[in-house]
């Protein structure tokens, strides 16, 4: 959690916050390495969220879970975490294989994610690295395996609580909240906030605003501009747009857009986050804007 930027570092009101989060991916559909996206970053998305008692969790193992666990193999201690999944698409998953501590015999990784037509997670993850697919196999990963589903309801372990919701996405993919001492945080990479094509029981707006009620930050997938969106109705994203009107309808104090698109650079995403600043400020909305950026602190 190094390169702290005071600009997405959210004020808890407390002296420390009882956790630390920050991204180490926050681009969407593929890895986008590049001059390009060297601010808000290419690696795809990834999140950590430490406890201050050492407790590690990390919601989605995109390419950005590669470097942080090359930084969990030089701490000491043995690496252990505990990985929530959002789904399952590419770009959640690709850093899986990489992810050095799943290598460390004395590691013990719990890997929670929602159920895909009963699919098992751990054979999704045993196809991932299968010969045609990868040269390692998934029995060389030395390090204690735990596999687990949440689909909705709350996980909840000494204090800290992950919620899940269904959202809006093609495939079963859930949106997760996180609430510790006092502080919380929404994590909802893949939601299609406007569309017709999913699957979701009726009140599901209201629902999505109750359980993202008050947040310190909501994370949340903002891929498109209005402009972009006709042509990509119904691929499971969200405006930046329909991603502000969100974040101010639920009260969330902060809002990152986050699931950046691999064509987007950091001059058009900057110049997109002051235009959005400016249109909430004209609506009256307090709600802070920003997108989400590789490695920057968001709760510390
Ligand atoms: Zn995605
Ligand atoms: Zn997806």
């Amino acid at each position: 959690m190094d390169q702290v930027s005071p600009a997405t570092t959210i004020d808890t009101g407390q002296e420390r916050s009882a956790i630390e989060a920050a991204c180490w991916g926050t681009r969407g559909s593929i890895a986008s390495p590049g001059p390009d996206t060297v601010k808000f970053g290419g690696n795809t998305p990834c999140l950590e969220v430490r406890v201050r008692d050492g407790r590690r969790f990390i919601f989605d193992a995109g390419t950005g879970i590669r470097p942080l666990g090359v930084n969990m193999m030089e701490e000491a201690g043995t690496p252990d975490a505990v990985v929530f999944l959002t789904h399952f698409h590419w770009d959640h998953i690709q850093g899986f294989p990489f992810f050095q501590p799943l290598y460390h015999s004395d590691a013990s990784i719990r890997i929670i994610g929602p159920n895909q037509a009963h699919a098992d997670i751990q054979k999704l993850f045993v196809t991932q690295m299968a010969s045609i697919n990868f040269p390692v196999p998934f029995a060389e990963l030395s390090a204690k395996k735990e596999f687990s589903n949440l689909d909705g309801g709350a996980w909840e372990e000494d204090g800290f609580c992950v919620r899940a919701m269904r959202v809006r996405h093609p495939s079963f993919t859930v949106g997760h909240r996180i609430d510790y001492d006092g502080v919380s945080l929404a994590y909802i990479p893949d939601n299609e906030l406007a569309g017709e094509r999913y699957d979701v029981e009726k009140g599901w707006r209201k629902r999505l605003v109750d359980f993202l009620g008050d947040v310190d930050v909501l994370i949340h997938d903002a891929m498109f501009t209005d402009d972009e969106y006709g042509s990509k109705l119904d691929w499971g994203h969200s405006t930046f747009g329909q991603t502000v009107e969100l974040a101010h309808e639920a009260g969330a104090k902060k809002v990152l857009f986050f699931h950046h698109d691999p064509c987007r650079s950091d001059q058009e995403l900057s110049e997109i986050v002051d235009f959005h600043r400016v249109q909430a400020a004209a609506r009256g909305y307090s709600v802070e804007i920003d997108a989400a950026a590789e490695r920057d602190e968001i709760i510390g």
